[in-house]
């Protein structure tokens, strides 16, 4: 007799519902997977192994046999995903963003060296932090990493203009070349604007350092040709998500445009290193079909699609602090990304309203807003359009939208009209 598992159909059946027809969902790091997305992944692969690289010349090969299959898709994912981004090496093996940054952590970085990166309370990501895998990396004999102590002085921040949500260029190359760090790190979770990448990767090229630009939140508007182009503007790596803006499944990925065989030898090969044998070796074989359906949901309508999604989070900046919740970088139009940030300190901070939004079926994550310092009593919310235009919702649905998020803010319950607002919406588009 089969197992028993209809408790757990239930509770799947009951995720389904809630997440994909009753809430409206604003997490930025989210996406929701098309049927095409879903379906290839529940295949045989979800058993295998495929350590190394598929079957080609002059690379590491298999080291298990019965991979003819999964080494036709490696390779076509290698090959879209290079085409799509314009780049001339990608690998498609992390199993997420952040053993992607891992790979080039373990791969590139020894204990010791020095790294600037944007802090965590300037929006940047605690993988780059004295905590995370690169702090923990050039850590000297393993002892962690304590910010303000002397011990910290190889972990250096990215200076920020006034506003706080812009690097400041200038001085940014001025503290590069004072500490000359083995590597730069640029891009964030509360990515509001494009990075100054050019200018400093420019500078950074003069002293022969490589520059990491982390694009797990906006890998998807990169793809669309909405946002920046990190590899034609010097980076030396580009990591990402595929599950954030772009709308694959659970993965991540490296990609560089290397020319000289020089480069290849001295920044991809680490990376390849980094990648296995460092940071994975199964690699979730199943979800990597996903990734090619993804890849060609986004060369088909990739442009259009992160077009609406930045269109979508300035409407609704807009709409709320016209509405008076008070939208950060108000001066900047309020976002160029995805992403948009609400100051709620006035009705209770980040914490208790988000818990407030979600009673209404609004899912949404609090954050911290530059300036705070209590991490748990943090006074913003962070906003992300990206699933809820793939689900067609447009300039006209955010003003609405924006109406039922100040009303229950504020204490409200408005979840029927949250419920109607999203009945609206259920087919996706841009598939
Ligand atoms: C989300 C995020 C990551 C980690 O990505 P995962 O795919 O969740 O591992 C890394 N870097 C930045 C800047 C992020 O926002």
């Amino acid at each position: 007799m089969t197992v028993d598992i209809h408790d757990l159909e239930a509770i799947l059946a009951r995720q389904e519902e809630w997440r994909q027809k009753q809430t409206i969902n604003l997490i930025a790091s989210e996406n929701a997977q098309s049927p095409a997305v879903r379906r290839v992944q529940n295949s045989d692969f979800m058993g295998r192994y495929a350590e190394g690289h598929p079957n080609e010349p002059g690379k590491v090969l298999r080291y298990y046999q019965g991979t003819k299959y999964i080494d036709e898709i490696e390779s076509m994912v290698t090959r879209e995903i290079c085409e799509l981004f314009g780049a001339k090496q990608a690998d498609v093996r992390p199993i997420s963003g952040n053993a992607a940054n891992t790979a080039i952590a373990l791969g590139y970085l020894r204990g010791g060296d020095a790294v600037v990166a944007n802090s965590t309370d300037a929006g940047g990501h605690i993988s780059h932090g004295p905590v995370g895998v690169i702090g923990r990396r050039i850590q000297n004999r393993g002892q962690l990493l304590k910010l303000g102590s002397e011990k910290s002085v190889h972990l250096h921040y990215l200076p920020l203009t006034e506003d706080r949500y812009h690097v400041d260029a200038q001085k940014a190359i001025e503290l590069i070349d004072t500490v000359s760090p083995q590597l730069v790190i640029m891009g964030k979770s509360l990515f509001l604007f494009p990075e100054p990448l050019s200018e400093v990767a420019a500078f950074c090229q003069t002293k022969k350092i490589p520059v990491l630009y982390d694009a797990a939140h906006v890998l998807g508007l990169i793809a669309g040709g909405q946002f920046q182009d990190p590899l034609r503007e010097g980076a030396t790596w580009m990591t990402g998500s595929t599950h954030k803006t772009f709308p694959g499944p659970q993965r991540g990925v490296i990609l560089s445009n290397l020319e000289s065989p020089e480069a290849e030898k001295k920044y991809w090969a680490v990376a390849d290193r980094g990648v296995f044998p460092g940071s994975s070796s199964n690699h979730h074989l199943h979800s990597l079909a996903g990734l090619v359906v993804a890849t060609r949901e986004m060369k088909q309508y990739g442009r259009e699609y992160a077009q609406q999604i930045i269109r979508n989070a300035q409407a609704l900046g807009r709409a709320l602090d016209e509405l008076g919740t008070p939208v950060e970088a108000r001066e900047f139009g309020y976002t160029q990304s995805h992403i948009i940030a609400v100051n709620v300190a006035e009705w209770g901070g980040g914490v208790e309203v988000a818990k407030r939004l979600e009673e209404n079926d609004i899912i949404l994550n609090y954050n911290m807003l530059p300036g705070d310092s209590d991490p748990r009593n943090p006074s913003g919310l962070r906003i992300g359009t990206s699933e809820m235009t793939r689900f067609g919702m447009d300039e006209k649905a955010m003003g609405e939208l924006a109406q039922l998020m100040h009303d229950a803010i504020r204490g409200k319950d408005v979840k029927e009209e949250v419920h109607r607002l999203r009945s609206r919406f259920l087919d996706m588009k841009y598939v």
